[in-house]
């Protein structure tokens, strides 16, 4: 079973990512003391203290393992750091932690069922840190003779290295010559190789080395140098499944379309990764699934979740949504964030509030240092205002439309007239729904269905 995946996937990832959170690159942390205790403004973030408390609470029994398959809720008006606070979870988390980050609404827009579509999300969330055991070579190179009319794969030679007291020969392989080259081994040279990668490295000069093993006298190795080394690799139990599919093949990885997986398949591999657990090869990391706007979800979804949160291999799922009572997508029931109540209950909700000025002001002044904009204090006043009475997401997007009306004007800094200019230029969400109803009846407007239309609705009752 093929384990060991290219890095192309997860760099493939983290720029889709990267679109996603561009508008928050600035925040690199929860911003929180040893003790979890909010610090005022750190690692890009700031205010919402209670929340950013909870999720740092959560964040540790998360680092603990104790917290896998539970659920969190954040709850909050428009803007007011919900997202923010969970990639701050994932900063903290660090690079090694699998965090999937979805849109409710895009379970709907794949070619593939909505639950295949969550089981893929959950499944990506899932880490597997395989350890692999490959040798070292150590030695300084005495000579390396080369076959040169070989080329190509059978390209063949000879290395020999002298340790102590002992010169050992290797037969070299066509990738091991190849990467010699590559470093320009020559005599001399003290030299690592990788015996199952073929990498080599260079230490230093023997005179250093020779040094170095006298210092270090009993513990000195005899013979040839052979150290067993530790490899892991960190890979999604969904990339396991992926590379395993007969129909998709590891490439789908790099196209992103991986379509659907046969249960059977995820079901051996999950036997598999079992075994290896046992066996002490592997260990599993439940990481973080984040789901955006879940109130789009409808009710066969939520109780897919209710389900796989209850599977042993489940990560923390958490949700984020800014509707306060709303109907469940697919039924004619009401409910707190238009989640079902028994999901509900078994999630801990965290709620965010609207920020002050204080704070606004702050977050701009951030964002204007991560964009590299300037405004005059006045600009800043005006903006902080302009956050308070529309939104903290509305302020921080003038930031960029007004440099570029300052640049016009062939300023360095942002002034108090290029943000009202950019304010006559782009709406805000009240004035456009004030513009729409003044336009009466000359736009088209789309009838709108009652929600989960004729036929589908369900009673859950
Ligand atoms: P919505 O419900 O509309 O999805 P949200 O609650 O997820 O909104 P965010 O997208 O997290 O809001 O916040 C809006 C913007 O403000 C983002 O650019 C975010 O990075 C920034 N922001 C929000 N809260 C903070 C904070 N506490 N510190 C620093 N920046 C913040």
């Amino acid at each position: 079973m093929a384990t060991q995946i290219s890095t192309g996937t997860s760099e493939l990832r983290d720029i889709t990512k990267m679109e996603r959170i561009g508008a928050h690159s600035h925040i690199r942390g929860l911003g929180l003391d040893d003790r979890l205790e909010p610090r005022a403004n750190s690692q890009g973030m700031v205010g919402q203290a209670k929340a950013r408390k909870a999720a740092g609470m959560i964040l540790r029994l998360v680092q603990e393992g104790r917290i896998a398959g539970r659920a969190m809720l954040f709850a909050g008006p428009p803007s007011t750091g919900k997202t923010a606070i969970a990639l701050g979870m994932a900063q903290n988390l660090g690079p090694d932690v699998p965090f999937t980050m979805i849109a409710a609404s895009e379970v709907f827009s794949l070619s593939m069922s909505k639950t295949e579509a969550l089981t893929q999300a959950f499944r990506r969330s899932i880490g597997v840190r395989i350890k692999e055991e490959t040798e070292l070579i150590e030695g300084e190179v005495v000579e390396m003779q080369i076959d040169r009319s070989l080329t190509g794969a059978t390209k063949t030679g000879k290395l020999t290295i002298k340790t102590t007291d002992m010169e050992t020969i290797y037969e070299l392989g066509s990738k091991m010559i190849d990467a010699m080259a590559k470093e320009k081994v020559t005599a001399g040279d003290v030299i690592a190789i990788d015996k199952t990668s073929g990498k080599v490295s260079k230490l230093g000069r023997s005179f250093a080395r020779s040094r170095d093993y006298d210092a270090m006298g009993a513990d000195c190795p005899e013979g040839e140098i052979q150290k067993r080394k530790d490899v892991v690799h960190t890979v999604s139990l969904h990339e396991i499944d992926v590379i395993n599919s007969r129909t998709q093949g590891f490439l789908a990885l790099f196209a992103g379309d991986t379509g659907e997986i046969k249960p059977e398949l995820r079901n051996q591999i999950n036997t598999k990764v079992a075994e290896w657990r046992e066996e002490g090869k592997a260990e599993i990391i439940p990481g973080v699934l984040f789901i955006d706007e879940v109130h789009m979800l409808d009710i066969e979804c939520f109780s897919y979740l209710n389900r796989a949160l209850e599977n042993e291999l489940a990560p923390l799922v958490i949700m984020a949504s800014n509707r306060g009572m709303a109907p469940i997508r697919g039924t004619k029931i009401r409910s707190p964030h238009g989640l079902p109540v028994d999901l509900l209950d078994r999630v801990l909700i965290v709620s965010t509030k609207p920020y002050t000025a204080a704070d606004i002001e702050e977050i701009i002044k951030i964002r204007c240092d991560e964009e590299d904009v300037k405004l005059t204090d006045e600009a800043l006043k005006v903006l902080t205002t302009m956050g308070g009475q529309t939104t903290l997401r509305y302020a921080l997007n003038l930031i960029s439309t007004s440099q570029m009306l300052a640049r016009k004007r062939k300023s360095d800094k942002v002034d108090v007239d290029d943000l009202r200019r950019s304010y006559t230029y782009f709406m805000d969400e009240k004035r456009s729904v004030e513009w729409i109803k003044m336009q009466e009846g000359s736009l088209i407007f789309e009838e709108i269905q009652p929600e989960g239309g004729r036929g589908e609705e369900m009673d859950v009752s």
